[in-house]
Parts: C-alpha cells; structure tokens; sequence
C-alpha cells in the first residue's frame, strides 16, 4: 500500500472540535479519520477506514482460528424474531423501531441472539451436529440515552457477535473458554491494555459472564480490583459481603426532633451532641425514592431504596440492579401523590402500609438498628430495627463501591479505577433457546435443549479506545498492528526532496511496507512534521535538509528516538524498524 498525501482524501484540523471532551474523539477528528453525522453516527474516512479494517482483521482471524465460522445477518429485522423472547419490549427506548410501507414493525439489530438461534434452529436438528460457534462483524444500532466520546459510545457502530450452541454445560463451558482465550489474543495482537472482570452480579467467583475493560480515566465503568488476590470485577458485579444479624435486643424506638439536618454530616452531629447516641454515618439508614419504568408498559412504581448513611447509590449500579426495569428521579409532583412520604424524613417503618417496595443495601441485616427518617416532618427516629419495625422486601446492590472495601474473595481492601468495556464474552443459558425451542435430537431419540454463549467485541469502539490509550500531547500513537501504515515518509520543501521521498516510498512499497508519502509541494515543513505527529504512523522518515548531505531521518513515534541514516541505507532500516525480529 502507498498512499500519497497529494491526493489522499484527508484535512486535518489545527482545532479541537468544539463538541469533544475525551482526547480520543479529539484527536480522530483532528486527524481526518472520522466525521461527525449525527449524536452518536459517524463517517469513516480513508485513513480511519484503513484502522477499522485492521482491528477487523484482527477479530477476523482470531475467531476463525478459534473454530468459529463466519455469516452475516441484516441490520433491519422484523419484529416477530424479537416478540418470543420478549426483548421487542424489553429492550425499551434503546431499540430502534420502524416501520415498513405496508405498516409492518421492524427493528435495527442492537444484537442478535433471537436471529442466530432461529439459524441454528433452521438448519441442524441432531446431537451429531453440534457443537457449533458462529460469529459476525456487523452495524448495530442503539439508541443510546447517552451517546458520547465520538466512536466510543456511538448509536450505529460496528460489533463482532459470535454465538456458541453447546448440547451440555460442559461444553457451554469449554466455549466459553475459548472465546476468553481468542479474546486475550485479540486484545493482546490489538495492543490494547485491559482487565478481564467478573461482570454479572450473584456470579461472584463464577465465570457466567466477563468484561474485558481497558483502563482508561474517562471510561464510563468503574471496576474494582484486589492487588491481594487478583479478584477484579465491574462495580455492577460487586456482591456486598453481608454481615452476621444481629441478635442482641435493642431499645425500643425513639422519635427526636432534629430541626436544621437537612444533610446525614448534620443530622450526626445533632443526634450525638443533643441525645448522646455516638452514632456515624454508617449507623444511619438513608432512604432514596426513584420511580421504576417498566419498558413497554406504562406502569411506573415508587421505590424505595435504603443504603447506610455513608454511602451515595451509584445509579449505574442500581440500573443494573434493576434491569430490564428503568430507574428514573422521583419528582416533586410524585411526592404529591404519595403525602406518606416525607420528603428528606423517608423512614422504612411505613413503607408496608403505603403499599411501596423498600430493597436494602445487604449491609442492613436482620436486628441491625438504625437511625433514620420518622415519616414526619423535621423528625428523626432512633433504634429502627431491621425485622422489628421494618420488613425489607429483598436487598438490592445499588451501593457506591468505594477504594477500600473489602475484596469479596479474600476480605483484603480492593481499589477502584475506571475502564471502558471493549469485549464482554456471556453463558447464556437456555434463554434463547427455550424461547425459540432450539432441540437437538439425542442418541435415545429424546430432544436435548441446547445451551447457548454469547459474546461480543466492539470493533468501532477499539479504535477509539487505542486513539484513548495511545495517544501524547502532540497525537495518535497507533500500534503497528492497526496503524493505518507502517512508515509516514515526510519530504520537505525542494522538490528533490519530495522526489527522493516518493522514490523511497515506492521502494519500500515493493519490499512490502504499508508506506505514506507527504508529497505535497508548497506545505511548510512545519505543517508536514505537526501532521505526522498527529496520524500517529509509528515510524516516520524525513527526508529534509540533510538529503544534501546524503542523510534522512529516522523517527520513533513511540520512543520519540531521532537517528540520521544515510539516505542509501534508509530503506534497509525502515524494514528492520517495522519488522523488528521475534523474540524467542
Ligand atoms: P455498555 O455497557 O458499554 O453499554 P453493553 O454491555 O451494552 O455495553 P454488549 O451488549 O455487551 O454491550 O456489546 C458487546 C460489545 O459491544 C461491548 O463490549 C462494547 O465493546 C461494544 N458496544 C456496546 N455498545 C456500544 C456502543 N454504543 N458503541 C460502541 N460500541 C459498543
Ligand atoms: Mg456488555
């Protein structure tokens, strides 16, 4: 490949675009590799388009050498495939619907299991068939209530989904573990740095599911890791060890007058300076109000959440909590309608007979007593006692996880960081295949129900997720496997200059570089090196002013090393640059 900066389709921009806040969608449309269309829709130019299709590959390979096999679905589904499993609804405002001519419902695939199910359904029908593993490189859409960071978040970008049929969990198993071993090899050929972490809450310790989360201080999911024991899990999955109940009695329950505390920090000091109860923050029991909608319904229910004083409820958590349900503010005119609830003195005690959900952090066990709202205006109550003067409907994982906790698996303090999902790999279950009643027919002649995996990488958003990763102050620093081309060759200012560039770059070319040749004329030689620095090629070659002296030279974008070579060797060097030995 080479292409000449004469003619490629490219502009860079000397300005940040004005709706960028994270340096990845900063930096790839400064560069000219992708152009906004819409919140969250992007074009793909040739330079962004050349990454795209490396990251591609990439994918491509590891999963054929995995054993899966490749198809491809549509995009634009009808609605029937979607109705058995219930996802038409579920799915919610997420779900792009429309409709054809004849007013008949459809979709735009936001992921394919019912399609892949259907296939499989379709055409095999003996346990002899199986297993089997398929997989696609396809558009998905998604409505995203937030779409964000360019290519990172988009609502139209591009998945591999693959899909494993297994006739038992053993073999649901051993596909699912090699799904995660063709994932480290992915990621690892892509140079992505990431975290393989539990990500389903209730499979601590388990593998029903992981999430290949790549570090990074804008990425939207915070995860939690143990230096001690190697646990390492999305903040959804974390499960709260529960403390033992408690056992002894407690007083019984006294109402106080706490005017002016409107914050927990507040309602402390007052309750220890006026009643002397020596209490923290973790002894008060804070009760939050959301309103919970489910998808495709139009019933929305009050509840209520009750989570240790010290702590915030970290909505991402309580969304997957509540999942496929959607959380959403209790407003002034919702408290109108519920006068039992007092707005700032909400206490559980009541809760029962308003009729409203009451889930608790699972640190509010059995006889534990607290300190919470009396259900009365600028009035506290004391000695609250879980299973005395409440009864919790259940316990709900919505608790902010904070640096420090204690691990689940070893009790040791865990930390916390942020990362952005690249790859989540899934066993499904029978789901799927119960709703489309997917048998294999047994060696007896009995059916056996099939056990499905799913698993997904996000191959638009690994681009981005490099861009974040790799990236200094003055541009991209792509990794040689994705690079759009191995050697960005600058020639500077004479025409003899440009002329021994392009001549290098044809030579390189023919000894099986990927080559990019700045050969414009009447560009400064400023313009050309602040573009180089900024396509992030990994290695880069001037040929300037020392061509006089029968020198170019050798950059490292990585290392940022310079090196003069003599313009007779340079193309010996650039090879050796780009296809450094192996090592053992
Ligand atoms: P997220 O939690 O980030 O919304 P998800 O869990 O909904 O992602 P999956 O359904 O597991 O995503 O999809 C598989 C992969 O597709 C994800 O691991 C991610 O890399 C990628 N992906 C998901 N949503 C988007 C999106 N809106 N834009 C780009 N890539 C995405
Ligand atoms: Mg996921």
């Amino acid at each position: 490949m080479l292409l000449r900066m004469s003619t490629l389709f490219l502009r860079t921009l000397r300005e940040d675009p004005a709706d960028a806040e994270v340096p990845s969608h900063k930096l790839l449309v400064r560069a000219g590799y992708i152009r906004r269309v819409a919140p969250g829709i992007y074009s793909w130019l040739p330079l962004g388009k050349i990454v795209l299709e490396n990251v591609t590959r990439v994918v491509r390979e590891e999963m054929n050498r995995m054993g899966a096999q490749e198809v491809h679905f549509p995009a634009l589904l009808p609605r029937d495939y979607y109705e058995p499993t219930g996802r038409w609804t579920e799915y919610g405002d997420t779900l792009f619907r429309l409709k054809d001519r004849k007013g008949a419902d459809y979709l735009l695939g936001p992921t394919h299991e019912e399609m892949f199910t259907d296939m499989v359904k379709g055409e095999y029908s003996s346990y002899k068939d199986y297993p089997v593993t398929l997989y696609q490189i396809q558009t998905k859409y998604r409505d995203e209530a937030r779409p964000r960071a360019g290519i990172l978040r988009g609502r139209e970008f591009v998945m591999k989904d693959s899909y494993s049929f297994d006739l038992d969990d053993d073999g649901l198993k051993r596909s699912y573990e090699m799904h995660r071993d063709a994932y480290i090899r992915i990621f690892d050929r892509l140079g992505i740095d990431y975290r393989i972490c539990f990500a389903m809450s209730g499979a601590m310790g388990g593998s029903a599911s992981e999430e290949f989360l790549a570090p990074c201080p804008t990425g939207e999911d915070a995860f939690v890791s143990c230096h001690d024991c190697g646990y390492a899990a999305n903040a959804e999955a974390v499960v709260t060890p529960a403390p033992p109940a408690v056992t002894a009695s407690q007083p019984p329950v006294r109402i106080m007058d706490t005017p002016g505390t409107s914050t927990i920090e507040s309602l402390v000091a007052y309750v220890n300076e006026r009643f002397g109860l020596g209490i923290t923050a973790a002894d008060t029991l804070k009760n939050i109000v959301v309103k919970v909608r489910t998808p495709g319904s139009d019933e929305i229910k009050p509840l209520v959440i009750g989570v240790p004083g010290d702590r915030e409820v970290d909505f991402k958590r309580l969304e997957a909590a509540l999942s496929p349900g959607v959380p959403e503010i209790f407003e002034a005119e919702d408290f109108a309608r519920y006068p039992g609830l007092v707005r700032g003195y909400i206490g559980p005690q009541v809760l029962k007979a308003l009729g409203i959900t009451y889930l608790v952090d699972p640190r509010v066990v059995d006889g534990s007593a607290w300190v919470t709202g009396a259900n009365l205006h600028g009035k506290h109550a004391a000695h609250v006692v879980a299973g005395r003067d409440f009864e919790p409907d259940g316990t709900i994982e919505a608790a902010e996880v904070r640096a420090g906790d204690a691990c689940p698996r070893c009790g040791q303090p865990l930390s916390i960081d942020r990362g952005i999902e690249i790859g989540h790999i899934f066993q499904l279950g029978r789901k799927y295949a119960d709703a489309a009643g997917l048998d294999a027919l047994g060696p007896d002649g009995k059916p056996i129900r099939i056990t499905m995996g799913s698993y997904g990488v996000g191959v638009s958003r690994a681009v981005a997720v490099l861009a974040e990763q790799r990236h200094d102050g003055l541009g991209l620093v792509w990794p040689r496997e994705v690079a759009p081309v191995d050697v960005h060759i600058v020639g500077t200012g004479k025409e003899n200059q440009i002329e021994v560039a392009s001549g290098l770059a044809e030579e390189m070319e023919a000894r099986g570089l990927r080559v990019m040749v700045d050969d414009r004329s009447g560009v400064s030689p400023g313009v050309k090196f602040k573009d180089a620095e900024l396509l992030g090629m990994p290695t880069i070659l001037i040929v300037g002013r020392g061509l006089a002296q029968g020198v170019v030279e050798l950059r490292d974008r990585v290392s940022g090393t310079k090196e003069e070579v003599p313009v007779g060797e340079a193309v010996d060097r650039v090879l050796l640059a780009c296809r450094p030995t192996p090592q053992a």
